[in-house]
């Protein structure tokens, strides 16, 4: 792909080093209390804590809140200090997706009226979301709740190392496979499956989540379709990265697979030939009314 010096989202929260449990942690240790007293009550205490309620008065500031966050830390200011420095690779797969993220902006404004831009939200290890706390091995998932997108960028990896999908298109149809997710809340289809929920079984309610996942893939073909129109980013094989990953990350080749790997959002996303075949035709037509997965029969 010719992505390199594009435009990038700005709809990104890079929350990659900050483990999604730990925030806000930490806080007064007792152990100081016995040292603190004995300084404080010594001449040089008293010097200090002159000096403390000088400055405090001269500033404005309130002495005891000072003193607070002097001892205690502020977690929260520690944390969002720290600035998380990725390796070269990993930096640069960040700026690839903020790059896919604003080429989907253009397209799906282009196609929707009053489009909401849905947020890219990078982590590493665990994320908390409107949709609860999600481990990394879940793999790329968009939450209906918060309207983002969530992607840690090791899943990258993982396609190209264990799932045998290499190539940046076929991140990118990662990319656009989530924003469809998001189109999908914008049209209302998410809503109502979610009240279909309760009123089925849940292998009734896993065959409509198939036909959702197959909606996505083909939302993510309409994608390609305009982006190409637009902006020519993609290059000879780059169409085939797309299927070929459409094809190793499919139900079907996913069961066959060793234990202990990632699978992307959940295991109901249909056969490989499904996955292809609805991607395939997003592609070829670019025309969201050709993607009724819902009355498709056969799907
Ligand atoms: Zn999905």
């Amino acid at each position: 792909m010719k992505w390199k010096g594009k435009r990038q989202s700005s709809n990104i929260e890079d929350r990659r080093g900050q483990s999604g449990s730990n925030r806000g942690s930490g806080g007064f240790n007792p152990m100081l209390i016995k040292p603190l007293l004995k300084i404080l009550f010594s001449k040089t205490g008293l010097i200090i804590v002159g000096i403390f309620l000088v400055f405090s008065f001269i500033t404005g500031n309130n002495p005891l809140s000072i003193l607070g966050q002097f001892f205690v830390g502020n977690n929260e200011q520690t944390e969002t200090s720290k600035t998380y420095l990725g390796s070269s690779e990993e930096n640069e797969l960040a700026a690839f997706s903020a790059t896919i993220l604003a080429n989907t902006e253009d397209v799906w404004n282009g196609i929707l009226d009053n489009y909401r831009e849905p947020t890219l939200v990078l982590f590493t290890g665990y994320v908390s979301s409107a949709c609860g706390t999600t481990s990394s091995a879940t793999g790329p998932f968009y939450c209906p709740g918060d309207e983002k997108l969530y992607l840690d960028l090791s899943f990258f990896q993982d396609m190209e190392r264990k799932l045998n999908a290499p190539g940046d298109f076929a991140q990118a149809y990662v990319i656009a496979h989530e924003v469809g997710h998001h189109i999908q809340k914008i049209l209302g289809i998410t809503d109502k499956m979610q009240q279909l929920r309760g009123q089925m079984s849940e292998k009734e309610y896993n065959q409509y989540s198939v036909r959702l996942e197959l909606q996505a893939d083909f939302l993510a073909g309409v994608w390609a379709h305009h982006s190409q129109d637009m902006t020519h980013m993609m290059e000879k094989g780059d169409l085939e990265e797309a299927l070929n990953a459409a094809f190793a990350i499919g139900d079907d080749r996913l069961q066959k697979q060793s234990t202990g790997m990632v699978v992307p959002d959940s295991f109901t996303h249909g056969t490989s030939e499904q996955r292809i075949r609805w991607f395939k035709k997003g592609f070829d037509t670019g025309d969201i009314e050709q993607g009724d997965t819902f009355n498709a029969n056969p799907l």
